[in-house]
C-alpha cells in the first residue's frame, strides 16, 4: 500500500517562522514584544516558555518573562497583566497555563487586553472568533489551519470530527474548522459509538490527551488524520494517534513529534505580530 503523506509541521512552522523574521527587520520603529507570565516552577511550563523566548528572539520579537512565585494570589496576579496591558512596549500578553488551583484561569483570560491576548482565550476574541469576525485566536488550530490549506487538504464540505471540546484545542478547532466550510462534529468523553462516528470523518482531529487513544479502526481509509495530543511516556513524545498503523491507511497525517507541536510557537509568533500591527482588532 502506499504511504500516506505525513504533514511536517515542523517544516511549515519553520517556513512560517523565517517569513515573519523577515517581515519583522523591515520594521523601522521598535520590534514587537511579548511578556509571557509563568506562575510556579512546573517543569513543563518553564521548557515551553524557553522555547517561547528562543523562538522570539530568531524571530526578531522582544520576549519578557514575569515569574511570579506560585503564592502569588489571584489578585496579584491581575496587578502584573494590568502593569502589562498598560506597557506601550508589550503587544502581547500571554500566561502560561496550567495555573494554580487558587486562581482562575478564566478570570486571567478576560484581564488581558482582547488586543494583547496573543492566546485567544479572552471572551471577545472567543466571540469574534464563533461570529466570524477577525481578532486573535487560539494558536494550534489557526496553526493546523494554515497547515492543512498549505498541503491542500480540501476542508470545503469535508465532514470533520474532533475528538476533545477543551477550550484550548477542541472548541476552537471546530469554529475554525466551520468558518473553512467542513461539517463539524466535536466529540467528547459522553459520546456515544465514538469509534463509528470517527471513521465517517474526512477530517479527524484528535486532542484527548490519551497515548494511542486512536487506532487504525477509527480511521475511514483515506481521511487526513490531525495529532494535537502531546503525551510525555518512557518512550517519550506520544501521540493520541497510533501512527505506525494508522499512517498506512490515511491520505494525510501529522506526526508526534513534528506535527502539530512546533505550529503552535510558529502561530504564537505570528498573532504577536498580528497584536503588534492591531489588524482587525479593536483598541
Ligand atoms: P483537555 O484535557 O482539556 O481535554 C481533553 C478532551 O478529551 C476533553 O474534552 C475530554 O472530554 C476528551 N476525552 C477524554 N477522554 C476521552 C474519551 N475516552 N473519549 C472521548 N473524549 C475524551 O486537553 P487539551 O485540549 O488541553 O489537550 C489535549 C491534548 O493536546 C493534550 O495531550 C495536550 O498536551 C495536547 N496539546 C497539544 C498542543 C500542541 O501544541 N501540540 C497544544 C495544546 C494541547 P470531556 O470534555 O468530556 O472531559
Amino acid at each position: 500500500m502506499a504511504k500516506s503523506p505525513v504533514l511536517s509541521g515542523k517544516a511549515f512552522a519553520k517556513e512560517v517562522r523565517r517569513n515573519l523574521a523577515d517581515e519583522i527587520k523591515l520594521i523601522v520603529d521598535r520590534p514587537p514584544g511579548l511578556a509571557v507570565v509563568i506562575v510556579g516552577d512546573d517543569p513543563a511550563s518553564r521548557v515551553y516558555v524557553s522555547m517561547k523566548e528562543k523562538a522570539c528572539g530568531k524571530a526578531g520579537i522582544d520576549s519578557s518573562v514575569v515569574r511570579l512565585d506560585e503564592s502569588v494570589s489571584q489578585k496579584g496576579l491581575l496587578q502584573e497583566i494590568n502593569r502589562l496591558n498598560e506597557d506601550p512596549s508589550v503587544d502581547g500578553i500571554l500566561c502560561q497555563l496550567p495555573l494554580p488551583g487558587h486562581i482562575s484561569a478564566n478570570i486571567v483570560a478576560s484581564a488581558i487586553l482582547p488586543e494583547k491576548d496573543v492566546d485567544g482565550f479572552h471572551p471577545e476574541n472567543v466571540g469574534r472568533l464563533w461570529r466570524g469576525e477577525d481578532g486573535l485566536f487560539p494558536c494550534t488550530p489557526v496553526g493546523i489551519i494554515a497547515l492543512m490549506k498549505h498541503s491542500n487538504i480540501d476542508i470545503d464540505g469535508a465532514d470533520a470530527v474532533i475528538v476533545g471540546r477543551s477550550n484550548i484545542v477542541g472548541k476552537p478547532m471546530a469554529a475554525l474548522l466551520l468558518r473553512e466550510h467542513a461539517t463539524v462534529t466535536l466529540a467528547h468523553s459522553h459520546t456515544s459509538d465514538l469509534k463509528g462516528l470517527c471513521r465517517k470523518a474526512d477530517i479527524l482531529v484528535a486532542a484527548v490527551g490519551r497515548p494511542h487513544f486512536i487506532t487504525r479502526d477509527f480511521v475511514k481509509p483515506g481521511a487526513t488524520v490531525i495529532d494535537v495530543g502531546i503525551s510525555r511516556t518512557d518512550d517519550g513524545l506520544v501521540g493520541d494517534v497510533d501512527f505506525d498503523n494508522v499512517a498506512p491507511i490515511c491520505g494525510a497525517i501529522t506526526p508526534v513529534p513534528g506535527g502539530v507541536g512546533p505550529l503552535t510557537i510558529a502561530f504564537l509568533l505570528s498573532n504577536t505580530v498580528k497584536a503588534w500591527k492591531r489588524v482587525g482588532v479593536v483598541s
